[in-house]
């Protein structure tokens, strides 16, 4: 498969991902504002809500970044730079795209950015971490999150 057909393959799995993605967090912040509405004053109840309120707000920050990925990943295709490295401005390998389609890097520059600390995703991730740690993160962020 030519590399403009293989983006636009990319292009169509990231947008279904990113819709499903959308619908999953609107649908654990509706769940949240439900356990909060039904806050009964039983000690128990509210032990389990908590607990509950708290996997779920952990499932959505881990949704969310992975949305935000998602969301830079299209915004590069708009703008025609998508599966350019911006390390050293090569194509990212095709193969790399496929296994994390929202890569921005290729895999040599990934690394030298986590060695020195100077990783946008990771700035991101600072911004968002909220006590998730990056090892409960979908197999599909390892190459980003290596901790
Ligand atoms: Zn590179």
């Amino acid at each position: 498969m030519a590399r403009k057909d293989s983006m636009m393959a990319l292009r169509q799995i990231l947008i279904r991902r990113r819709d499903a993605l959308r619908t999953a967090l609107a649908g654990d912040l509706s769940l949240l504002k439900e356990l909060r509405q039904q806050n009964n004053g039983d000690v128990i109840d509210a032990a389990l809500d908590t607990a509950q309120d708290e996997i779920s707000s952990q499932l959505a920050e881990v949704e969310s970044r992975e949305l935000t990925h998602i969301e830079t990943a299209l915004e590069r295709m708009r703008h025609g730079n998508y599966g350019k490295c911006e390390g050293c401005a090569q194509p990212i390998p095709l193969a790399r795209l496929q296994a994390l389609p929202y890569a921005t890097m290729c895999i040599q520059c990934q690394r030298e950015a986590e060695k020195s600390g100077d990783l946008p995703a990771a700035n991101l991730n600072r911004i968002l971490d909220l006590g998730v740690a990056d090892s409960e993160v979908s197999a599909g962020d390892l190459e980003i999150d290596v901790s």
